[in-house]
């Protein structure tokens, strides 16, 4: 398997030297600074402005260096500072919401992971086609009001920090909800959610096989939702509703979690898929991913979303998982980056991790 490469040139001053890590200052950068220094890379840090001050706190996760720009759109005047500096850019979900998708993936300097899977991924029907394809369950997904017979969430497309969703227990209660266009309704699952942290290694051959490389389960984490996660304490739906209350699904802390180890295997057998079909489908994901869902009564795993890079719930094992210390000791997803990098640079195979 192999990334396709808009330029390879681009990967031919890589080959020179030890290659440096960078990522904006946000979301996991932490963790991605603390893999890559104690791996031995040098680490840079992408900020707006004044970089936070909080680094100063961190001195053993804080970057070898800083690079500013004035406003997020200008982060092309930084490419010559980046390439001179054989800087592997660590995509997080940061670059596609400051960024933007557009002018990340035209950025002339080495990503992790392979650029295509964003159009993928950032698009929910596509990536319906996607989970479809490698035969994930998901929640029903209705294509008129007239259809749903239980209860749905409505979510808007592009809705940012899970703000504007909507609930409704049953069709009537769909039909009298103020909705916008465009949005999808699909089925509201009840259970448990889980985002299980996961990374594929096209260079690995030891370990659980999947096509060309290896399967790793690094952490699992919920989020806490705010204000959704208290809404239960407050009473029903329409007394909310009645009080102005709209349910919010903003991401405000993580919590850890494990898995019954019963289901293992059947979280592998979803995620292994996902990976197999992607390769089929645009070339294949390269590192972190995350399979998001709800594991309901009856003990099946139903999927609402995948992302295809590092989540910020693994900024919960920056000293390794309960799952993670079973494959090394003291792995965050961060350090397991660094050490595919290392690896990828090491057996000259950088085209196979990096795009
Ligand atoms: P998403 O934007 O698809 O990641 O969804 C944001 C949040 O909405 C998730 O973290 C879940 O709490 C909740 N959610 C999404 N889809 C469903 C679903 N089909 N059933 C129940 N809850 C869901």
């Amino acid at each position: 398997m192999g990334v396709a490469l808009t330029e390879k040139s681009r990967l031919e001053h890589l080959r020179k030297g030890t290659p440096s890590i960078a990522t904006i200052c946000s979301h996991s950068s932490l963790q991605i600074f603390h893999g890559g220094r104690s791996e031995g890379f040098n680490t840079i840090g992408v900020a707006q402005g004044t970089p936070p001050r909080f680094y100063q706190a961190f001195p053993l996760a804080r970057p070898n260096e800083f690079l500013t720009v004035d406003r997020w759109e200008n982060i092309g005047g930084l490419v010559d500072k980046l390439n001179e500096r054989r800087a592997v850019i660590i995509p997080t979900g940061s670059f596609v919401e400051y960024v933007g998708p557009e002018r990340f993936n035209a950025l002339p300097v080495p990503v992790f992971g392979n650029r295509r899977v964003m159009e993928w991924e950032s698009d929910r029907e596509k990536e319906r086609v996607w989970l479809e394809k490698a035969g994930v369950p998901m929640p029903r997904k209705y294509r008129e009001p007239a259809e749903v017979d239980g209860p749905v969430i409505v979510k808007y497309y592009g809705a940012k920090g899970g703000k504007g969703f909507i609930l409704a227990k049953d069709r009537e209660d769909l039909l009298s909800s103020p909705i916008r266009q465009p949005h999808v309704i699909q089925e509201y699952i009840i259970g448990t959610r889980y985002y299980l942290h996961f990374f594929y290694s096209p260079l690995s051959k030891e370990g659980y096989r999947v096509a060309d490389g290896t399967l790793e389960l690094l952490g699992i984490d919920r989020r806490d939702e705010a204000n959704i996660d208290e809404l239960y304490k407050l009473g029903s739906q329409e007394g909310l509703n009645r009080s102005g209350i709209q349910p919010t699904f903003v991401v405000t802390g993580n919590v850890p979690v494990v898995i019954r180890e019963s289901l293992l295997q059947q979280i592998f057998d979803i995620a292994g898929n996902i990976v197999e079909t992607s390769i089929e489908l645009f070339g294949g994901m390269v590192g972190p991913f995350c399979v998001e869902g709800i594991m309901t009564e009856e003990l099946k795993f139903k999927v609402f979303e995948i992302s295809t890079r590092i989540v910020a719930g693994t900024n919960l094992f920056i000293n390794g998982s309960p799952y993670s210390d079973m494959v090394a000791p003291s792995l965050s997803t961060g350090r397991r980056i660094a050490l595919e990098l290392k690896r990828a640079a090491a057996e000259d195979r950088l085209e196979e991790v990096l795009s």
